[in-house]
């Protein structure tokens, strides 16, 4: 016998365990798929772990619970169905988890996919194999294209890559709307058809949705009890790879033809409008990015969806989502202590509670108590902007969105919340800092007409509090400001405020955000 194969044949029957992390519920997974190389499928054994630690490292919201201990409940039995045998336990830990699964099967060594963040990947590479007392091999992550291409393999860390260079180059890459070299339709970017008002009385086809069965109903008492963030009634999330695909289809069928037209838009009648909610599936597997962007784009080629939409909506997937994942990597760590714009002031309490009179705010905290869910202009126009504007600690708002929306995990967080919505970045990932005065809320939702304050005035008492804060921060940052080629024109609207305005607005908004009540957690 060769001593190639000889080596084969030791491999064939060697006890083998896969491990599968709850964000990694992936169709076909590279770990199974490489395990399978090397042994039998007898021999391998997937171990599945719900760290009673992990899920409660923060508060988070209920159906975000729900929906994890679902789905990977769901996908342990997709696996036995297969033939696999799957050993899904529940621990105090995830190392207790592991502890207890090695002495109990005794596999000689443990294959992993790579965590999508940092902390769990370091785990992996550096602490696991000690923890278990076996060899553990961590195969690559497939779950974000950027995987297979880095389009700037060689960009410095500290090197500024804008978001379209990157997406023209993945879109390149894979051919996504590529014909003959050139972008369909006959340019990258059709904004210009997009970001339009909700029309009055308009109303989006609903969203799809899915009745709990019994693994989910059992998740769900459990997440009830775990005392996490807003409400659970009414849970009816895809919690399968075929929910999942059955929810893409809906929304290339439904509402991907409207996509790009009302994706700024905002409504005090409606939470979806015409986005997916896919992120909640594609963030842990349920769904692949080139799934996503090849049903969109067949949709383009059969006619049933035009290309602002199409464009607009490949743009968010295979650019701003990729973008994000690429410079989550890049920045980490020292992102997490960065705070450009001085900002220390802790998080106000209507942010659990929605219990606030500015209307825009009220509206969309309340829905994501209600659905783990605020569409992206409302996470980044009103959410974020109003936290930039109060100069809130720039983690602790991270904090928040972590706990509060059901497609939270941190590589996702730390550059949208750190880096685009709060700037606190300095810049390196989204040009400019995302601030607006109510003017924009008011073009674009139909919260103004509902509301207390004056969308016009910018002080005195009936003044809108984006404006007055915009304004100070205006004030306070101008010379930062004007520094930046892509804000600059804004800070010239200050030479129109007389030096008596300047001094109501510092005043003004100094007593507005003394008077902002802290939260304390109870
Ligand atoms: P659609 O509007 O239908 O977009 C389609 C898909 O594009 C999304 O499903 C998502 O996978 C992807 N996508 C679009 N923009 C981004 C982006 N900036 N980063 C990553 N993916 C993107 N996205 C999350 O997945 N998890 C988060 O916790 C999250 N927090 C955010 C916080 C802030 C302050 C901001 C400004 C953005 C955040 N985003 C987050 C990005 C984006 O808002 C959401 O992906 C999107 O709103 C999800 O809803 P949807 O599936 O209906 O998206
Ligand atoms: Fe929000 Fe100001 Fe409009 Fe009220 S007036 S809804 S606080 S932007």
């Amino acid at each position: 016998m060769s001593g190639y194969a000889c080596n084969l044949f030791r491999m064939m029957n060697t006890p083998v365990s896969v491990l599968i992390l709850a964000d990694q519920l992936l169709e076909r997974h590279p770990a199974l798929e490489h395990a399978l190389a090397q042994t039998d499928p007898a021999s391998i054994r997937v171990v599945m772990v719900e760290s009673a630690r992990r899920f409660a490292r923060h508060a988070y919201h209920k159906q975000k619970v729900a929906l994890l201990k679902s789905a990977m409940r769901h996908y342990a039995d997709r696996l036995r169905a297969q033939g696999y045998t799957v050993d899904h336990r529940r621990a105090a830990t995830m190392n207790d988890g592991l502890r207890e699964h090695v002495a109990a099967h005794r596999p000689a060594r443990l294959i992993t996919m790579a965590a999508s963040e940092v902390r769990g990947r370091a785990w992996q590479r550096d602490t696991l194999a000690d923890v278990i007392g076996i060899p553990v091999d961590v195969i690559d992550n497939t779950q974000f294209l950027v995987g297979q291409f880095d389009p700037f393999p060689t960009a410095e860390p500290d090197k500024r890559i804008i978001m379209e260079s990157f997406y023209r180059k993945m879109r390149q890459h894979f051919g996504v709307l590529i014909d003959k070299n050139e972008p369909v339709g006959g340019a990258w970017n059709f904004d210009k058809q997009n970001r339009q008002p909700y029309p009055k009385g308009h109303t989006a086809p609903p969203r799809i949705t899915f009745a709990p069965d019994a693994i989910t109903q059992a998740a769900l008492s459990e997440a009830d009890e775990s005392g996490g963030f807003g409400e659970i009634d009414g849970f009816d999330l895809a919690v399968t790879h075929e929910q999942a695909a059955a929810a893409l289809d809906d929304f290339i069928t439904n509402r991907l033809v409207h996509f790009g037209a009302y994706e700024d838009a905002m409504t005090t009648r409606e939470n979806l409008l015409y986005h997916s909610f896919l992120s909640a599936y594609v963030n842990i597997g349920l769904l692949e990015p080139m799934q996503m962007i090849r049903a969109a784009e067949a949709a383009y080629h059969a006619g049933t969806a035009p290309i602002n939409s199409v464009e607009g909506f490949i743009r968010q997937v295979i650019g701003w989502r990729e973008f994000m994942y690429w410079q989550y990597w890049r920045a980490m760590p020292q992102i997490t202590h960065a705070n450009a714009w001085d900002a220390r002031r802790p998080m106000p309490a209507f942010f659990w509670t929605g219990d606030t009179d500015m209307n825009c705010l009220h509206h969309v905290i309340g829905r994501v108590r209600r659905d783990a869910y605020a569409h992206h202009i409302e996470r980044l126009m009103v959410l974020a902007n109003f936290s930039t504007l109060a100069g809130l600690t720039p983690m602790h708002v991270n904090d928040w969105f972590l706990i509060g929306f059901i497609d939270a995990y941190e590589w996702v967080m730390i550059p949208n919340v750190l880096g685009m919505g709060l700037n606190a970045d300095g810049g390196q990932i989204a040009t400019k800092p995302y601030i607006a005065s109510a003017h924009y809320i008011n073009k674009m939702s139909d919260y103004c007409k509902g509301c207390r304050f004056n969308p016009k005035q910018r002080a005195g008492a009936d003044a809108c509090p984006y404006n007055t804060l915009y304004w100070h921060f205006l004030i306070t940052h101008e010379a930062a400001l004007r520094a930046n080629p892509r804000f600059g024109p804004a800070v010239l609207g200050l030479k129109a405020i007389s030096a008596g305005e300047r001094a109501q607005i510092q005043a003004q908004a100094a007593a507005f955000l003394d008077h902002l009540p802290p939260y304390s957690p109870p």
